[in-house]
């Protein structure tokens, strides 16, 4: 990359940066992470003009990258440490799944699990370029969770969910948590999930908008 791009791009990671601190997202590790993991990496070259902006971009297949300050939000809300394992449902780009790992990292990994093989490639290119080793990428239907790596300290759906899949909190470790957007009235509410020994704590995070979670959890 030439000096002058490298320059503009650090300068467009700095307004992002700042956008997502207006909107509420504090923690500095994630704030690091995002100006450590280049977006431009996970996007269509068709898009790469776009790569910093705060909205989803389509990445072929239907499918997207999340909006910047939605993957930041949702990260929080997770309160991820490092040595954490974590499964993410819908890896779609790799991007999100690399906020993670560079959180987690060195001894923590992600698993996540993508339902299309067509973004299998895409993703695990995209994370080979951004240099990211933590993550590994499953080719399933997360819907029923990935039982393999179970349990899990946190766990992440980055798809719209009819409810919180019955698989994966049992895949979660007690006092784990798991965010997930999930079906409501006004597109998916935003629901934290936080599993104690005899009960299930679930906080409302406010609406945002979310490409379908497919398979046999999900809508089919
Ligand atoms: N986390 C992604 C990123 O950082 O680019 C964005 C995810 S995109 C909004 C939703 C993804 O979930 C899509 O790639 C979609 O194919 C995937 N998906 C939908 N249903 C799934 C399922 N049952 N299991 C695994 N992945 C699924």
């Amino acid at each position: 990359m030439k000096t002058s791009e490298k320059n503009s791009n650090e300068k467009k990671i700095s307004i992002l940066i700042n956008e997502i601190i207006d909107m509420g997202v504090s923690d500095k590790k994630i704030l690091h992470a995002i100006k450590k993991v280049p977006r431009d990496l996970f996007v269509r070259k068709e898009n790469l003009n776009e790569a910093y902006e705060n909205y989803p971009l389509p990445i072929g297949f239907g499918q997207t990258i999340s909006q910047p300050y939605t993957v930041a939000f949702m990260i929080e809300q997770l309160e991820l440490k490092q040595g954490e394992k974590v499964l993410e449902i819908g890896t779609g780009s790799g991007y999100n799944a690399s906020i993670m790992a560079k959180i987690v990292e060195p001894n923590g990994k992600i698993l996540s699990v993508e339902i299309l093989s067509d973004l299998i490639e895409f993703a695990k290119q995209n994370l080979k370029k951004a240099g990211i080793k933590n993550v590994h990428v499953i080719h399933g239907d997360g819907s029923v969770g990935y039982s393999d790596e179970a349990p899990y300290d946190k766990i992440i759906v980055t798809a719209g969910c009819p409810e919180i899949p019955n698989p994966i909190i049992e895949q979660l470790k007690e006092e784990g948590i798991i965010v997930a957007p999930v079906e409501s009235l006004f597109g998916q509410e935003m629901i934290k999930l936080i599993k104690h020994k005899d009960s299930l704590a679930i906080k409302k995070l406010g609406n945002f908008s979310f490409v379908p979670l497919k398979g046999k959890k999900g809508y089919r």
